[in-house]
């Protein structure tokens, strides 16, 4: 396993250089056990790696939904090369060891594991490995638009890093881009042009009063607002006539995303009202659900407690798991790794939590389907 989560590694699948390479990793490792993996591709070096282990059960299967890409190195400086995957003092090191490499490497391992040993299994394995989560969630969305080929879930296992927590929740997201226009002149006559710079300041004065009309989650607090990006102005000469602010909101169970829309158009036509020169729009940058799975339900009791775990529990950051709740079965997210250690330099993975995360995988195999 551990010379497999190297090769994961090395097959660097950023947003540059796409998910083939990777992909094609994880199908050569499957084969090893005789199992057939599925590489479906697209825009050339777009991929998802599947795989269907069968069985003549009647139990609904289980789904092992796994993300092929990492985030890029960053500007940072790293002690040993990003795409090494080198092991050292007992951790495998690279970009994707923790986020979420670590993981495709334990649940193909315990996937292998069972086929090896010849149990017979009462209902089927699916395992996916998703390209673009950081991105677009392509894959994800791919993979569950083909859902008249899959069987009927019981549960999906989504083993991104959680350091062995079971996540049943986390806030969805809404990252906007808000574009206002003016006309340009120059700076020397600014009363000829209009300053999209000065109108994005209006922008920003309204959103930072602006609360979306949703009450406090229990577990996940708040839906939250930030103002990330801004871009405007052409020269120091030119009164600009465009100007972009990014928005992000992580939005709640129960919460739509047009009301935010909605309200934020409501906005900025009090805006133009107030200034028939003011003139702005919004575009959806990218949009993923919040994640809420019923955990008094019979798949996260099971898992718990096969697992040994009481406790569910939510996270901040996002996955493709919404996505996957749209195939109707429960969705947990449990695996190795601290997921503090995502996205930063010097990614790594302790080579103890790799094997304690087959181990899960392969009692939960075990519980739901034998
Ligand atoms: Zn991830």
């Amino acid at each position: 396993m551990n010379d497999f989560l190297s090769r994961l590694i090395q097959a660097e699948s950023t947003v540059q250089t796409g998910e083939r390479n990777a992909a094609k990793v994880v199908s050569d490792e499957f084969a090893r056990s005789g199992i057939q993996a599925r590489i479906d591709v697209w825009n050339d070096n777009r991929a998802n790696v599947s795989a269907r282990i069968t069985s003549i059960g009647p139990r609904p299967a289980l789904l092992f939904a796994c993300h092929l890409d990492v985030v890029g190195p960053g500007d940072a400086a790293w002690k040993n090369p990003p795409f090494s995957g080198i092991r050292l003092d007992g951790r495998i090191l690279g970009r994707g060891a923790t986020d979420m490499k670590g993981g495709v490497a334990a649940a193909v391992t315990a996937i292998r594991r069972i086929v090896d040993s010849n149990v017979k299994l009462l209902g089927d394995i699916v395992f996916l490995a998703a390209a673009g989560e950081e991105t677009d969630s392509s894959g994800a969305e791919r993979f569950v638009a083909a859902r008249d080929e899959l069987p009927r879930f019981a549960g999906v296992i989504i083993p991104e890093p959680t350091d062995f927590e079971i996540i049943t929740a986390h806030r969805g997201m809404l990252w906007l881009e808000i574009t206002t226009k003016g006309t340009a002149a120059h700076s020397s006559t600014p009363h000829l042009g209009v300053n999209a710079i000065t109108a994005a300041k209006s922008v920003i004065d309204e959103l930072q009063h602006y609360k979306p009309n949703i009450a406090r989650h229990d577990l996940l607090g708040d839906c939250s607002m930030s103002i990330n990006t801004i871009a405007g102005g052409k020269a120091l000469n030119v009164v600009p006539d465009s100007c972009k602010i990014g928005v992000d909101f992580r939005t709640l169970p129960g919460q739509d995303h047009a009301d935010i829309l909605a309200d934020l158009r409501k906005i900025i036509e009090r805006l133009k009202s107030a200034d028939p020169n003011f003139d702005a729009q919004i575009a959806i940058v990218r949009q993923v659900g919040p994640l809420e799975t019923d955990c008094h339900g019979d798949f996260v009791r099971d898992f718990c407690s096969t697992a040994g775990i009481a406790e569910t529990k939510a996270v901040g950051f996002t996955t493709d798991g919404p996505c996957f709740a749209e195939l109707g079965a429960p969705v947990v997210i449990f695996g190795p790794g601290k997921p503090e250690i995502c996205h930063k330099p010097d990614e790594y993975i302790e080579i103890a939590d790799l094997e304690r995360a087959v181990e899960y995988y392969r009692k939960v195999i075990l519980k739901f389907l034998t």
